[in-house]
């Protein structure tokens, strides 16, 4: 029996987001149905609606929800289950078969395509590897942002880089992902932790989540004030004089002015004693980049991307969850807006604007 499902449809031709009354076919062999409680706003949805589509779209990749129906062959879930959903497969590792991407039929018999799972809806239906068991006792609403923004920031400190305590970071880019890359250097004990925006509100907000130091670029160069910020005299350049720059540098935005700062943010190596430092790419890009290649070769330097926070969420969210038990991982303060599936315009539009501090959700 089919399900009914209110979904956001993003036009083939234009930029305005439909709201659509739909039916959901019931689960294949390896999908889940899930009802959903909330889904986060992110900026890669942005970047959909501003790029060409073969077809109709449905959007979002991270929600909290309960399993209606199963296919034949789901093991790891049963209905009534709490989940979260996710765009990263949930145990890649262990799994030989690739994950489906979704596609659903609206009414009038065009068909809507996401390139892995929709969540902009009160009711989703996607491959069961993007589906990941939770406790039943989790805070149905701010978790739901644990399936994109959390993974992507926290895991590419964590996993990525594999941040260690005392390494001296630097986060370009202080919205959700960012905001989450903060929480995990700081219970990491990464030292300083240093955040970048152009956005003095966002830097306040970098402040109470852990940052050590605040950089606003639109007042200050933030390489210099990088390189003051962790000037280590014990350690060798070529040149003979202190060694400047962080251990790591994130880009959490992936413009290509920010994309290039985080090379020169990092520290120079010294021949084979000390390895340069890392500039990890983690938002998404939407240009290529120019960088210095000397300085990457001179100096060691590595210039490494993060997917999905080289996460397996089968493994990691379960202790994203803890870290918000435990009061590390603030979710009730980074997110920051609450929008009904109607206002979805309005969300977008805000997002767009630099108009949400933290992050945004949807609340079903
Ligand atoms: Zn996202």
């Amino acid at each position: 029996m089919p399900t009914p499902a209110k979904v956001v449809v993003l036009p083939q031709e234009e930029g305005v987001l439909e709201v659509i009354d739909l039916e959901l076919p019931d689960p294949g062999p390896h999908q889940v149905v899930v009802k959903q409680y909330a889904s986060g706003i992110c900026h890669s949805q942005l970047h959909q609606m501003h790029n060409p589509r073969v077809s109709p779209v449905i959007l979002g990749h991270e929600s909290t929800g309960i399993v209606l129906k199963v296919g034949s062959e789901v093991t790891h879930v049963t209905e009534g289950d709490t989940v979260l959903v996710t765009w990263v497969p949930r145990d890649a590792a262990n799994t030989s078969r690739v994950p489906n991407p979704v596609e659903i039929e609206l009414p009038g018999g065009d068909i809507a395509k996401a390139g892995n799972v929709f969540t902009w809806a009160d009711t989703t239906i996607s491959d069961e590897q993007y589906v990941v068991k939770v406790s039943p006792d989790i805070n149905k609403e701010v978790t739901a942002i644990i399936g994109c923004a959390v993974m992507t920031g926290a895991g590419a400190v964590e996993h990525t880089a594999a941040v260690k305590e005392g390494d001296s970071v630097v986060i370009f880019g202080v919205g959700g992902v960012g905001l989450s890359a903060v929480v995990a250097a700081r219970t990491l004990n990464a030292n300083p932790i240093i955040a970048v925006d152009l956005d003095a509100e966002k830097l306040k907000f970098a402040a109470q989540f852990g940052a050590t130091h605040t950089i606003n670029a639109s007042e200050t160069d933030p390489i210099r004030a990088i390189r003051e910020l962790t000037t280590d005299p014990d350690k060798r350049s070529m040149r003979g004089t202190p060694v400047a720059g962080a251990d790591f540098a994130f880009d959490c935005i992936g413009l290509k002015q920010t994309m290039e700062q985080i090379v020169p943010a990092v520290r120079n190596g010294f021949f084979g004693a000390e390895p340069g430092g890392t500039a990890v790419l983690v938002g998404v890009p939407q240009t290529t980049v120019e960088l210095n290649a000397a300085d990457i070769l001179v100096n060691e330097k590595k210039f490494i991307g993060s997917i999905g926070g080289s996460c397996s969420p089968d493994r990691d969210f379960r202790k994203y969850l803890e870290w918000y038990d435990q009061g590390l991982l603030d979710l009730d303060a980074l997110v920051t807006e609450r929008f009904s599936i109607d206002q979805i315009n309005e969300a977008t539009s805000a997002l767009e604007n630099g108009e949400i501090a933290g992050r945004a959700i949807m609340v079903f």
